[in-house]
């Protein structure tokens, strides 16, 4: 077990190093803990979901955009600049019981008087192989916002996977861009808001494909989305359907089990904020996408990862 921190970050996102840059330049000497890559067991690099964006576009301060990894590595090295520590280690357990708070990866502790959470929350995908190759070329996305305007995906045929709100909402937006835009539901109805399912139905480039399920996204030896072999879920009859880039838009799941029981969060893992990015438990405080279902952008994360470093200041010094 460590001697005790002041403030440990846990996470490695826009959240986690504004919030060390902060804490760092108010002198408390910040640990930021980032995950640990493990392809098995927790797959998302450090450094968050912007690690597997490729053009920021939309972050203010980039005119000319960025790459997610390169802003990643900014946001790093200015925390760094003013003095935050980053170890890596996959924190399994924690006891917010007591304080000073406890953390755990396997055998290795930690004690901190005050944690900030910020360990995100990362998209479902369907888990199908060639979804996995084809993300790496940048034609399959989870984030129609952060993508959804880049040139190789502008007068094109799309993909959107989903039938909630984010599906409709994502297909609705790449309206803006793509030529034609193909919903893929695998009910015959959306689970989406009533006012946000007829501005879609009433969108002529978008058309629904109901009752269907990928089982294959094409067209991994020409390493680009060149269509979708799609299957009917009540016939099961498969078909092609093409089109030149695919979006995931089935959810997102927080990666907060490490702190169930431990600090309130929804029914989904979200985790519970009151007054700004208080958690119920005293000195322990959360930012970023772990908290925030709605809005989940780097420049949103950042600005919850700033007031999370100053109230936890705040509360620091209330404590004497
Ligand atoms: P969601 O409501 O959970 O919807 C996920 C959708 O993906 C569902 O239609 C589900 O199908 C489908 N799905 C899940 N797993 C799948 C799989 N393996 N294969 C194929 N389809 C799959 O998630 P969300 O749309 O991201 O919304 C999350 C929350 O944020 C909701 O509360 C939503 O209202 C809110 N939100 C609000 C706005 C807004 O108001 N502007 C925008 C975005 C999100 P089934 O329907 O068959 O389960």
């Amino acid at each position: 077990m460590s001697e005790i921190e002041k403030v440990i970050i846990i996470g490695s996102g826009p959240a986690a190093y504004t919030a060390a840059l902060y804490t760092s330049r108010a002198n408390l000497n910040p640990l930021i803990i980032e995950g640990e890559f493990d392809p098995e067991h927790h797959p998302d690099l450090p450094g968050g979901q912007l690690m597997i964006t490729t053009d920021v576009e939309n972050y203010p301060g980039f005119p000319e955009g960025i790459t997610g990894p390169d802003l990643m590595t900014h946001f790093r090295k200015q925390a760094e600049r003013f003095g935050t520590r980053v170890e890596t280690a996959w924190i399994d357990r924690v006891d917010f019981s007591e304080r000073p708070f406890s953390l755990y990866a396997g055998k290795k502790g930690w004690k901190a008087s005050a944690v900030i959470l910020t360990t995100g929350a990362g998209a479902n995908w369907l888990g199908i192989e060639s979804e996995t190759e084809l993300r790496k070329t940048g034609t399959v996305s989870a984030c129609a916002t952060c993508d959804g305007a880049l040139p190789h995906f502008r007068n094109k045929h799309l993909a959107v996977v989903g039938g909630g709100d984010s599906a409709v909402e994502e297909a609705t937006f790449l309206t803006r861009f793509a030529s034609k835009v193909s919903l893929i539901h695998r009910r015959d109805t959306l689970r989406a808001s009533k006012i946000m399912q007829e501005r879609a139905l009433k969108n002529e480039k978008i058309s629904i494909e109901w009752n269907s399920q990928v089982s294959e996204v094409l067209d991994v030896s020409q390493k680009k989305v060149t269509g979708l072999r799609l299957q009917d879920t009540g016939t099961k009859e498969e078909r092609v359907l093409d089109c030149d880039g695919l979006f995931l838009a089935i959810g997102h799941t927080p990666n907060t089990a490490f702190v169930k029981g431990q600090v309130h969060t929804d029914e989904a893992g979200y985790i519970l904020v009151d007054r700004g990015t208080y958690t119920n438990v005293e000195g322990i405080f959360a930012a970023g996408d772990c908290v925030d279902h709605t809005y989940r952008q780097a420049i949103t994360a950042a600005g919850m990862g700033c007031m999370a470093a100053i109230d936890t200041e705040r509360w620091l010094e209330s404590q004497g």
